[in-house]
Protein backbone atom coordinates (compact mmCIF):
# COMPACT_ATOMS: atom_id res chain seq x y z
CA UNK A 1 0.00 0.00 0.00
CA UNK A 2 1.23 3.42 -0.15
CA UNK A 3 2.50 5.25 2.85
CA UNK A 4 0.26 7.07 4.85
CA UNK A 5 0.65 9.55 7.38
CA UNK A 6 3.17 8.25 9.73
CA UNK A 7 1.31 6.41 13.07
CA UNK A 8 2.79 8.00 15.83
CA UNK A 9 1.59 6.16 18.77
CA UNK A 10 -0.43 7.58 21.64
CA UNK A 11 2.25 5.35 23.92
CA UNK A 12 5.01 3.48 24.56
CA UNK A 13 3.66 -0.48 24.10
CA UNK A 14 3.81 -2.64 27.16
CA UNK A 15 6.66 -5.13 25.92
CA UNK A 16 5.01 -8.54 25.66
CA UNK A 17 5.64 -12.20 24.22
CA UNK A 18 5.26 -12.60 20.77
CA UNK A 19 2.61 -14.82 19.51
CA UNK A 20 1.85 -16.12 15.60
CA UNK A 21 -0.97 -16.01 14.32
CA UNK A 22 -0.91 -17.32 11.55
CA UNK A 23 1.35 -14.49 9.52
CA UNK A 24 -0.22 -11.90 11.99
CA UNK A 25 2.16 -11.60 14.96
CA UNK A 26 0.73 -10.48 18.37
CA UNK A 27 2.53 -8.51 20.98
CA UNK A 28 6.16 -7.89 21.26
CA UNK A 29 5.69 -4.83 19.69
CA UNK A 30 3.93 -6.01 16.64
CA UNK A 31 1.14 -3.66 15.50
CA UNK A 32 -1.97 -3.75 17.00
CA UNK A 33 -4.24 -6.21 14.58
CA UNK A 34 -7.68 -5.75 14.18
CA UNK A 35 -9.76 -8.49 14.17
CA UNK A 36 -14.00 -9.89 14.03
CA UNK A 37 -15.90 -13.00 14.59
CA UNK A 38 -18.20 -14.71 11.67
CA UNK A 39 -21.74 -14.55 12.07
CA UNK A 40 -22.94 -17.29 9.91
CA UNK A 41 -23.23 -21.16 10.76
CA UNK A 42 -19.87 -22.27 10.23
CA UNK A 43 -20.74 -25.54 8.87
CA UNK A 44 -21.99 -23.44 5.60
CA UNK A 45 -18.57 -23.36 4.28
CA UNK A 46 -19.58 -21.33 1.39
CA UNK A 47 -21.55 -18.80 3.23
CA UNK A 48 -18.57 -18.80 5.66
CA UNK A 49 -15.62 -17.96 3.09
CA UNK A 50 -17.80 -15.46 1.47
CA UNK A 51 -18.60 -13.58 4.96
CA UNK A 52 -14.54 -13.72 5.84
CA UNK A 53 -14.26 -12.71 1.91
CA UNK A 54 -15.66 -9.23 2.70
CA UNK A 55 -13.93 -9.20 6.43
CA UNK A 56 -10.34 -9.55 4.70
CA UNK A 57 -11.37 -7.22 2.41
CA UNK A 58 -12.84 -4.27 4.55
CA UNK A 59 -9.59 -4.63 6.61
CA UNK A 60 -10.15 -7.24 8.89
CA UNK A 61 -6.79 -8.87 10.02
CA UNK A 62 -7.75 -12.51 11.95
CA UNK A 63 -11.31 -13.73 11.80
CA UNK A 64 -12.71 -15.96 14.44
CA UNK A 65 -15.21 -18.75 14.05
CA UNK A 66 -17.62 -20.54 16.05
CA UNK A 67 -17.48 -24.19 16.45
CA UNK A 68 -20.84 -25.43 18.54
CA UNK A 69 -20.97 -28.63 16.53
CA UNK A 70 -19.12 -31.33 14.95
CA UNK A 71 -20.64 -30.25 11.59
CA UNK A 72 -18.93 -27.04 12.37
CA UNK A 73 -15.30 -28.84 13.36
CA UNK A 74 -15.68 -30.52 10.28
CA UNK A 75 -15.69 -27.18 8.07
CA UNK A 76 -12.49 -26.03 9.94
CA UNK A 77 -10.04 -27.31 7.43
CA UNK A 78 -11.41 -26.56 4.50
CA UNK A 79 -12.26 -22.39 5.62
CA UNK A 80 -8.87 -22.35 7.65
CA UNK A 81 -6.69 -23.55 4.00
CA UNK A 82 -9.36 -21.32 1.36
CA UNK A 83 -9.49 -17.80 4.09
CA UNK A 84 -6.68 -15.55 2.92
CA UNK A 85 -6.78 -14.18 6.40
CA UNK A 86 -5.56 -16.68 10.15
CA UNK A 87 -8.55 -18.46 10.95
CA UNK A 88 -9.32 -18.92 14.66
CA UNK A 89 -11.49 -21.61 16.30
CA UNK A 90 -13.86 -20.80 18.92
CA UNK A 91 -14.34 -23.42 21.70
CA UNK A 92 -16.97 -23.49 24.62
CA UNK A 93 -17.73 -26.41 26.01
CA UNK A 94 -16.52 -29.19 24.08
CA UNK A 95 -12.52 -29.96 24.37
CA UNK A 96 -12.85 -32.81 21.85
CA UNK A 97 -13.32 -29.69 18.97
CA UNK A 98 -10.13 -27.91 20.40
CA UNK A 99 -8.10 -30.91 19.19
CA UNK A 100 -10.45 -31.12 15.83
CA UNK A 101 -9.55 -27.12 15.15
CA UNK A 102 -5.86 -27.87 15.65
CA UNK A 103 -5.66 -30.61 13.57
CA UNK A 104 -7.86 -28.63 10.94
CA UNK A 105 -4.78 -26.45 10.69
CA UNK A 106 -6.34 -23.14 12.61
CA UNK A 107 -4.47 -19.81 12.66
CA UNK A 108 -5.08 -20.77 16.64
CA UNK A 109 -7.82 -22.12 18.79
CA UNK A 110 -10.15 -19.63 21.91
CA UNK A 111 -10.73 -21.55 24.47
CA UNK A 112 -13.26 -20.27 27.47
CA UNK A 113 -11.98 -22.72 30.18
CA UNK A 114 -14.88 -21.63 32.42
CA UNK A 115 -16.83 -22.99 29.77
CA UNK A 116 -15.06 -26.45 29.37
CA UNK A 117 -15.69 -28.72 32.50
CA UNK A 118 -12.90 -30.61 33.42
CA UNK A 119 -10.72 -28.39 31.38
CA UNK A 120 -8.04 -28.47 33.73
CA UNK A 121 -7.72 -32.43 33.15
CA UNK A 122 -7.38 -31.81 29.43
CA UNK A 123 -4.66 -28.95 29.27
CA UNK A 124 -1.72 -31.18 29.44
CA UNK A 125 -3.09 -32.88 26.15
CA UNK A 126 -4.16 -29.30 24.18
CA UNK A 127 -0.70 -28.04 25.29
CA UNK A 128 0.65 -31.02 23.85
CA UNK A 129 -1.32 -30.74 20.42
CA UNK A 130 -1.13 -27.49 20.13
CA UNK A 131 2.52 -27.15 20.65
CA UNK A 132 3.03 -29.80 18.31
CA UNK A 133 1.01 -27.70 15.35
CA UNK A 134 2.71 -24.84 16.17
CA UNK A 135 -0.72 -23.34 17.52
CA UNK A 136 -1.66 -20.48 19.74
CA UNK A 137 -4.18 -20.84 22.58
CA UNK A 138 -6.43 -17.63 23.61
CA UNK A 139 -7.20 -17.99 27.07
CA UNK A 140 -10.99 -16.09 26.52
CA UNK A 141 -12.14 -15.08 29.98
CA UNK A 142 -15.88 -13.58 30.00
CA UNK A 143 -17.58 -12.31 32.46
CA UNK A 144 -20.64 -14.47 31.26
CA UNK A 145 -19.18 -17.49 31.76
CA UNK A 146 -16.70 -16.96 34.88
CA UNK A 147 -15.71 -20.14 36.35
CA UNK A 148 -17.75 -21.22 38.71
CA UNK A 149 -15.24 -21.26 42.28
CA UNK A 150 -14.32 -17.73 41.45
CA UNK A 151 -18.02 -16.81 41.05
CA UNK A 152 -18.41 -18.01 44.42
CA UNK A 153 -14.82 -16.48 45.60
CA UNK A 154 -15.73 -12.66 44.72
CA UNK A 155 -19.23 -13.05 44.65
CA UNK A 156 -19.40 -11.61 41.21
CA UNK A 157 -16.99 -11.05 38.04
CA UNK A 158 -15.29 -8.21 39.08
CA UNK A 159 -11.39 -7.46 37.63
CA UNK A 160 -10.22 -9.52 40.02
CA UNK A 161 -12.12 -12.80 39.22
CA UNK A 162 -11.41 -11.84 35.77
CA UNK A 163 -7.63 -11.79 36.03
CA UNK A 164 -7.66 -14.60 38.74
CA UNK A 165 -9.16 -17.02 36.33
CA UNK A 166 -7.42 -16.46 33.47
CA UNK A 167 -3.74 -16.22 35.51
CA UNK A 168 -4.78 -19.79 36.62
CA UNK A 169 -5.46 -21.01 33.26
CA UNK A 170 -2.30 -19.61 32.14
CA UNK A 171 -0.27 -21.38 35.07
CA UNK A 172 -2.13 -24.98 34.19
CA UNK A 173 -0.30 -24.38 30.43
CA UNK A 174 3.00 -23.58 31.99
CA UNK A 175 2.79 -26.12 34.21
CA UNK A 176 3.68 -27.71 30.56
CA UNK A 177 5.74 -25.65 29.53
CA UNK A 178 3.29 -24.11 26.85
CA UNK A 179 3.45 -20.06 27.34
CA UNK A 180 2.07 -19.70 23.71
CA UNK A 181 -0.58 -17.90 24.84
CA UNK A 182 -2.48 -14.28 24.34
CA UNK A 183 -5.51 -13.35 26.83
CA UNK A 184 -8.41 -11.82 27.04
CA UNK A 185 -10.90 -10.76 29.91
CA UNK A 186 -13.73 -9.19 28.59
CA UNK A 187 -16.83 -7.50 30.50
CA UNK A 188 -19.66 -5.66 28.86
CA UNK A 189 -18.80 -2.91 31.33
CA UNK A 190 -15.71 -0.69 30.27
CA UNK A 191 -15.32 0.65 33.74
CA UNK A 192 -14.69 -2.88 35.11
CA UNK A 193 -13.34 -4.19 31.39
CA UNK A 194 -10.12 -1.50 31.26
CA UNK A 195 -9.73 -2.63 35.50
CA UNK A 196 -9.44 -6.08 34.94
CA UNK A 197 -7.08 -5.41 31.68
CA UNK A 198 -5.12 -3.32 33.62
CA UNK A 199 -4.04 -5.52 36.42
CA UNK A 200 -3.51 -8.53 33.71
CA UNK A 201 -1.43 -6.09 31.94
CA UNK A 202 1.13 -5.92 35.21
CA UNK A 203 0.65 -9.26 36.51
CA UNK A 204 2.18 -11.37 33.05
CA UNK A 205 3.63 -10.45 29.95
CA UNK A 206 1.54 -12.41 27.57
CA UNK A 207 -0.05 -10.18 24.26
CA UNK A 208 -3.79 -9.31 25.67
CA UNK A 209 -6.76 -9.00 22.81
CA UNK A 210 -9.30 -6.32 23.87
CA UNK A 211 -12.61 -6.73 23.42
CA UNK A 212 -15.71 -5.12 25.49
CA UNK A 213 -18.19 -7.88 25.50
CA UNK A 214 -21.71 -7.19 24.01
CA UNK A 215 -21.08 -3.83 23.47
CA UNK A 216 -24.27 -3.59 21.99
CA UNK A 217 -25.82 -2.06 19.22
CA UNK A 218 -22.85 -0.31 16.51
CA UNK A 219 -23.88 3.41 18.33
CA UNK A 220 -23.39 2.16 21.90
CA UNK A 221 -20.59 -0.58 21.09
CA UNK A 222 -18.80 1.90 18.93
CA UNK A 223 -18.65 4.55 22.08
CA UNK A 224 -18.02 1.54 24.56
CA UNK A 225 -15.01 0.18 22.65
CA UNK A 226 -13.25 3.25 21.66
CA UNK A 227 -13.70 4.95 25.41
CA UNK A 228 -11.99 1.29 26.95
CA UNK A 229 -9.14 0.79 23.96
CA UNK A 230 -8.94 3.92 23.93
CA UNK A 231 -7.91 4.10 27.86
CA UNK A 232 -5.73 0.93 27.19
CA UNK A 233 -3.94 1.48 24.64
CA UNK A 234 -3.53 4.90 25.44
CA UNK A 235 -1.33 3.59 28.34
CA UNK A 236 0.33 1.09 25.74
CA UNK A 237 -1.91 -2.19 27.00
CA UNK A 238 -3.09 -4.23 24.02
CA UNK A 239 -2.28 -6.05 21.21
CA UNK A 240 -5.03 -7.08 18.91
CA UNK A 241 -8.56 -5.75 18.94
CA UNK A 242 -11.68 -6.69 18.43
CA UNK A 243 -14.90 -4.41 18.35
CA UNK A 244 -17.91 -6.24 19.29
CA UNK A 245 -21.31 -4.99 17.69
CA UNK A 246 -24.94 -6.24 17.39
CA UNK A 247 -24.22 -5.05 13.68
CA UNK A 248 -22.60 -6.88 10.38
CA UNK A 249 -18.95 -7.29 11.33
CA UNK A 250 -17.59 -5.80 8.62
CA UNK A 251 -18.86 -2.83 10.80
CA UNK A 252 -16.54 -3.93 13.40
CA UNK A 253 -13.65 -3.93 11.64
CA UNK A 254 -13.93 -0.57 10.44
CA UNK A 255 -14.50 1.17 13.64
CA UNK A 256 -11.38 -1.11 15.06
CA UNK A 257 -9.30 0.67 12.55
CA UNK A 258 -10.14 4.39 12.98
CA UNK A 259 -9.78 3.61 16.36
CA UNK A 260 -6.01 2.69 15.95
CA UNK A 261 -6.01 5.18 13.63
CA UNK A 262 -7.59 7.98 16.39
CA UNK A 263 -4.74 6.52 18.96
CA UNK A 264 -1.57 6.92 16.36
CA UNK A 265 -1.25 3.02 15.98
CA UNK A 266 -1.90 2.98 12.46
CA UNK A 267 -1.22 5.11 9.75
CA UNK A 268 -4.35 7.63 8.78
CA UNK A 269 -5.83 7.43 5.24
CA UNK A 270 -8.42 9.31 4.18
CA UNK A 271 -9.43 12.17 7.39
CA UNK A 272 -12.45 14.13 6.76
CA UNK A 273 -11.45 17.31 9.29
CA UNK A 274 -15.17 19.09 9.37
CA UNK A 275 -16.22 21.84 11.46
CA UNK A 276 -19.11 20.72 13.57
CA UNK A 277 -21.04 23.87 12.21
CA UNK A 278 -22.58 26.43 14.56
CA UNK A 279 -24.39 30.01 14.06
CA UNK A 280 -21.70 31.61 11.62
CA UNK A 281 -22.32 28.39 8.88
CA UNK A 282 -22.92 29.80 5.42
CA UNK A 283 -22.75 26.40 4.03
CA UNK A 284 -24.33 23.09 4.75
CA UNK A 285 -21.56 21.85 6.37
CA UNK A 286 -23.42 18.44 7.16
CA UNK A 287 -24.31 17.95 3.86
CA UNK A 288 -20.90 18.94 2.44
CA UNK A 289 -19.08 16.41 4.67
CA UNK A 290 -21.20 13.86 4.18
CA UNK A 291 -20.86 13.87 -0.40
CA UNK A 292 -17.41 14.38 0.51
CA UNK A 293 -17.19 11.41 2.56
CA UNK A 294 -18.88 9.60 0.09
CA UNK A 295 -17.55 10.64 -2.93
CA UNK A 296 -14.07 9.52 -1.45
CA UNK A 297 -14.68 6.50 -0.09
CA UNK A 298 -12.52 3.49 -1.22
CA UNK A 299 -9.91 6.29 -1.56
CA UNK A 300 -6.41 4.77 -1.08
CA UNK A 301 -4.24 7.84 -0.96
CA UNK A 302 -3.85 9.34 2.32
CA UNK A 303 -5.65 12.78 2.38
CA UNK A 304 -6.71 15.26 5.01
CA UNK A 305 -10.01 16.54 3.56
CA UNK A 306 -10.82 19.82 6.11
CA UNK A 307 -14.64 20.58 5.33
CA UNK A 308 -14.98 23.99 6.98
CA UNK A 309 -18.28 26.02 7.16
CA UNK A 310 -17.16 29.81 7.04
CA UNK A 311 -13.76 32.03 7.40
CA UNK A 312 -13.22 31.76 11.04
CA UNK A 313 -10.96 29.00 11.18
CA UNK A 314 -11.73 27.17 7.80
CA UNK A 315 -8.74 29.33 6.09
CA UNK A 316 -6.63 28.18 9.27
CA UNK A 317 -7.62 24.31 9.26
CA UNK A 318 -8.10 24.36 5.09
CA UNK A 319 -4.29 24.88 4.89
CA UNK A 320 -3.18 22.70 7.02
CA UNK A 321 -4.63 20.03 5.25
CA UNK A 322 -3.93 18.62 1.75
CA UNK A 323 -7.14 19.52 0.59
CA UNK A 324 -10.07 22.03 1.95
CA UNK A 325 -12.93 24.19 1.23
CA UNK A 326 -13.51 27.40 3.14
CA UNK A 327 -16.90 28.60 3.18
CA UNK A 328 -18.45 31.74 3.08
CA UNK A 329 -20.97 33.75 0.83
CA UNK A 330 -22.75 30.97 -0.62
CA UNK A 331 -18.88 29.82 -2.65
CA UNK A 332 -16.15 27.71 -1.74
CA UNK A 333 -12.17 28.70 -1.30
CA UNK A 334 -10.60 25.48 -2.60
CA UNK A 335 -7.45 24.86 -0.71
CA UNK A 336 -4.58 22.43 -2.48
CA UNK A 337 -1.99 22.02 -0.07
CA UNK A 338 -2.02 25.51 1.51
CA UNK A 339 -3.01 27.36 -1.59
CA UNK A 340 -6.24 28.76 -2.82
CA UNK A 341 -6.65 27.02 -6.02
CA UNK A 342 -9.91 28.33 -6.80
CA UNK A 343 -13.07 29.96 -6.09
CA UNK A 344 -16.53 27.93 -7.21
CA UNK A 345 -20.11 28.09 -5.92
CA UNK A 346 -21.54 25.77 -3.57
CA UNK A 347 -23.17 23.76 -5.53
CA UNK A 348 -19.58 22.93 -7.26
CA UNK A 349 -17.80 22.67 -4.23
CA UNK A 350 -17.99 18.50 -3.49
CA UNK A 351 -17.29 18.28 -7.03
CA UNK A 352 -14.31 19.94 -6.97
CA UNK A 353 -13.07 18.59 -3.99
CA UNK A 354 -13.15 15.06 -5.44
CA UNK A 355 -11.40 16.18 -8.18
CA UNK A 356 -8.71 17.81 -6.87
CA UNK A 357 -8.38 14.93 -4.65
CA UNK A 358 -7.85 12.57 -7.80
CA UNK A 359 -5.37 14.85 -8.96
CA UNK A 360 -3.60 14.51 -5.74
CA UNK A 361 -3.98 10.83 -5.55
CA UNK A 362 -2.31 10.37 -9.27
CA UNK A 363 0.84 12.53 -7.92
CA UNK A 364 1.21 10.82 -4.96
CA UNK A 365 0.61 7.37 -6.34
CA UNK A 366 3.85 5.03 -7.24
CA UNK A 367 4.64 5.37 -10.86
FE1 LIG B 1 -18.85 27.63 12.94
FE2 LIG B 1 -17.22 28.48 11.03
FE3 LIG B 1 -16.23 27.06 13.08
FE4 LIG B 1 -17.72 25.85 11.23
S1 LIG B 1 -15.72 26.85 10.87
S2 LIG B 1 -17.94 25.67 13.47
S3 LIG B 1 -19.17 27.46 10.73
S4 LIG B 1 -17.13 29.09 13.20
Amino acid sequence: GLPGVPARPVAPRRPSRRIQVGPVAVGGGAPVSVQSMTTTRTSDIGATLQQIAELTASGCQIVRVACPTQDDADALATIAEKSRIPVVADIHFQPKYVFAAIEAGCAAVRVNPGNIKKFDDQVKEIARTARDHGTPIRIGVNAGSLDRRLLQKYGRATPEALVESALWEASLFEEHDFRDIKISVKHNDPVVMIEAYRQLAEACDYPLHLGVTEAGPAFQGTIKSAVAFGALLSRGIGDTIRVSLSAPPAEEVKVGIQILQALGLRERRLEIVSCPSCGRAQVDVYKLAEEVTAGLDGMETPLRVAVMGCVVNGPGEAREADLGVASGNGKGQIFVKGEVVRTVPESKIVQTLIEEAMKLAERTSPA
